[in-house]
C-alpha cells in the first residue's frame, strides 16, 4: 500500500479571496483535514462548499494527534493540515506532525499562501534581505529585555503583538531602540487594514489616540551597531582618511577618534593607517 501525503495548507488571514485554487483542490481532495479549531475551519470549508472529515489538531493534543495522523497517512490517506488563519507551523501548531511524517518517511507537501508575518514584512518598507521572526512579543520581563537587546544590536525584527499590549510594547521599543524605524501592520487584508510606518515615538502617539483593535504585526529595523567586530584594515584606513579630510584632524587624532567611535583597539587603527604609508 502506498503512503499518503501530508499537505501543509495556508489559508487566508482575513480576505477569503486570498485562498489559492491549489489550496481549495487539496482541501477538497484530502481524506482528512486536521484543523486547529474545527468549528472555525468548518465555516471556511462551508464557504467554499467543501465537505471534509475534520479532526482537531491544536497545541494541547499535538503529540497524540500526530500519532493518529501518521497512522492515517501510513494507511494511504492524504491529510491536509490547516490552522485558523495563515500558514500552519508559523507560530501555530503543526511542526510535530510534520516532523513525525518526516520520521515515518511520509512525503510532506507545502501548499503556500498567506502568512501574517511575511505579509507585514512585505509592506513595511524596511530592509528584508535578512530578518528575525520572534513569534509573539514575550510577556515575561527578562525575555522581553533579551529581545529588546537583540534589536539594539541591529537588523530587521518581526513579532506579533496583541492590540491591548501594543502601546506598552511600542513604549518599551522607544526606550530601548528609539532610533529604530518601525511599521505596525494591523488587520491586514481586512476591512480596517492599516499599515503605519514610523519611529517608535510616532507609533506610540498614533496608537494611543484610540483603543487598538484587531490583529497586529510589528516590524522593527535598527541600524547595525557601529562596532567593528573584526576590523577590516581597508575600512579603518578609509575612516581615518575621512576624519582627517572632513574634520581637519591630524593623523594621530583621527586614529584616536576612529578607535573610540568604532570601539576598535587603537593599535589596529594605527596598523591600518601605517599600511598606507608603506
Ligand atoms: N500562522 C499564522 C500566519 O502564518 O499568519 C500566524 C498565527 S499567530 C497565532 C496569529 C497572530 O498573527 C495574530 O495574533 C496577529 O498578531 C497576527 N495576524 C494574524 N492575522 C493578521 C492580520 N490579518 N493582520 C495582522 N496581523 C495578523
Amino acid at each position: 500500500m502506498s503512503l499518503g501525503r501530508l499537505y501543509v495548507v495556508a489559508t487566508p488571514i482575513g480576505n477569503l479571496e486570498d485562498i489559492s485554487p491549489r489550496a481549495l483542490r487539496v482541501l477538497r481532495e484530502a481524506d482528512l483535514i486536521a484543523a486547529e479549531d474545527t468549528r472555525h475551519s468548518a465555516r471556511l470549508l462551508e464557504h467554499f462548499g467543501i465537505q471534509a472529515r475534520l479532526v482537531s489538531y491544536h497545541d494541547h493534543n499535538e503529540a497524540d494527534r500526530a500519532a493518529m495522523l501518521i497512522a492515517a497517512l501510513r494507511s494511504g490517506e492524504s491529510v491536509a493540515l490547516i490552522t485558523d488563519a495563515g500558514t500552519p507551523c508559523i507560530a501555530d501548531p503543526g511542526y510535530r506532525a510534520v516532523r513525525a511524517a518526516h520520521d515515518a518517511g511520509i512525503p510532506v507537501v507545502a501548499v503556500p499562501g498567506p502568512s501574517a508575518a511575511l505579509a507585514a514584512l512585505s509592506v513595511s518598507g524596511l530592509p528584508t534581505d535578512s530578518f528575525s521572526f520572534h513569534g509573539f512579543f514575550p510577556r515575561k520581563r527578562k525575555q522581553a529585555e533579551a529581545l529588546l537587546d537583540a534589536m539594539r544590536a541591529g537588523g530587521t525584527h518581526l513579532f506579533f503583538e496583541s492590540p491591548n499590549r501594543l502601546v506598552a510594547t511600542l513604549e518599551a521599543l522607544e526606550k530601548a531602540v528609539g532610533e529604530a524605524s518601525c511599521c505596525v501592520a494591523r488587520e491586514l487584508t481586512k476591512v480596517f487594514e492599516e499599515v503605519v510606518p514610523g519611529s517608535p515615538a510616532c507609533l506610540v502617539e498614533h496608537f494611543s489616540a484610540a483603543p487598538v483593535r484587531g490583529e497586529c504585526v510589528v516590524v522593527v529595523y535598527a541600524p547595525p551597531t557601529r562596532e567593528v567586530p573584526a576590523p577590516d584594515p581597508d575600512l579603518l584606513r578609509e575612516l581615518v582618511r575621512a576624519a582627517m579630510r572632513r574634520d581637519g584632524l591630524s593623523r594621530r587624532d583621527a586614529i584616536r577618534r576612529v578607535a573610540a567611535e568604532f570601539r576598535v583597539p587603537r593599535n589596529a587603527v594605527y596598523a591600518a593607517a601605517r599600511d598606507e604609508d608603506a
